[in-house]
């Protein structure tokens, strides 16, 4: 095993161009170096690209940008960022311990495409977008076309992926990140939902973005949900219609942790949860 320690990003591109198919990149280390003394992964070389103080930047503008260095920690704790992306916030609060949080990376938690990932369902409600690089240039897609299948990515053995893109919360709106799990901490998520909604000033929903990790082999929006929540007051039956929307789109596992029917039954009832909870949260 081979261990290469990058401080620039040109000097991380150039050792993946060479090592192609044979490296794996190492950022804080959580999941690769569990699954690599797991025997899950036996890459021939790291690249450890932790040192690379570009890649750790927040730039808040009318998008935000993160460098994929950017921690749990910092998500969690940062007020700015709070602000503007509290689903984000609230999904980094709830990623393992405070050591975890203090090491690993939002880049990490995406590029490692667990089905489980937390900090996945409010970047997509924030309609976010990855940037990939290489040797060969660089290229920026919809962070929902990113995954291809459970811990399978569009990325190349060459590339890394060196920033992330998303929407702030735009005024009268909430958004909400809720976490099923057996305990509050330490814990992945049985289900995870993100919810982001924006209200006309008569209280009627006017844009809804829904989505779920955990049940299904990645996270996914949910467009019919989104849709039935729209023009509603979020009263009536609109929950009834919403829910169904989610079943639909789920496709969870039995596991030692809970069955696939619990975490389908779980969604309605936490949709509710979060869209009254985005009500209260309303951005002035
Ligand atoms: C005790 C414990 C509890 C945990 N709890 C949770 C939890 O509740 N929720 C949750 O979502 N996760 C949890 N995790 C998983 C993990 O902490 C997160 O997924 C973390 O964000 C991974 O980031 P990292 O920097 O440590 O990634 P690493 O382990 O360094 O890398 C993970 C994967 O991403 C790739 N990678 C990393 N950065 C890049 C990049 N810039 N470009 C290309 N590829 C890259 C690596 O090659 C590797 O395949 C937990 C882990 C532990 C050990």
């Amino acid at each position: 095993m081979q261990f290469h320690r990058a401080q620039t990003l040109d000097e991380a591109l150039d050792l993946l161009g060479e090592l192609g198919d044979d490296a794996l990149v190492l950022a804080g280390g959580t999941d690769a170096v569990i699954q690599y003394l797991a025997g899950e992964i036996a890459p021939e070389a790291f690249v450890h690209i932790e040192g690379i103080e570009d890649l750790t930047t927040v730039s808040l503008n009318h998008r935000t940008t993160l460098g994929p260095l950017v921690t749990h920690r910092v998500l969690a704790t940062d007020e700015v960022i709070g602000a503007v992306h509290p689903a984000l916030a609230a999904s980094a609060r709830t990623v393992g311990g405070w050591q975890t949080q203090a090491v690993g990376t939002i880049g990490g938690n995406i590029c490692n495409a667990s089905p489980a990932a937390d900090t996945v369902p409010p970047l997509l409600v924030a309609d976010a977008y990855v940037t990939l690089a290489s040797r060969r240039g660089r290229r920026r897609l919809a962070l929902m076309d990113f995954f291809l299948d459970r811990r399978q990515t569009v990325m190349d053995p060459d590339e890394m992926l060196t920033a992330i893109d998303l929407d702030p919360l735009p005024r009268g709106s909430g958004e909400v990140y809720l976490k099923v799990g057996r305990r509050g901490a330490m814990e992945v998520a049985l289900v995870g939902m993100a919810v982001r909604i924006g209200f006309a000033a008569d209280g009627t929903v006017d844009s809804a973005r829904i989505a779920l990790c955990s049940v299904a082999p990645t996270p996914r929006r949910v467009p019919d949900a989104e849709k039935a929540l729209i023009g509603s007051r979020l009263d009536g039956g609109v929950f009834d219609a919403a829910g169904e929307a989610l079943r639909a789109a789920a496709c969870p596992i039995d596991d030692a942790r809970a069955s696939a029917s619990y975490r389908r039954r779980t969604l309605g009832g936490l949709l509710e949860r979060a869209a009254i909870q985005c009500r209260e949260a309303v951005t002035s």
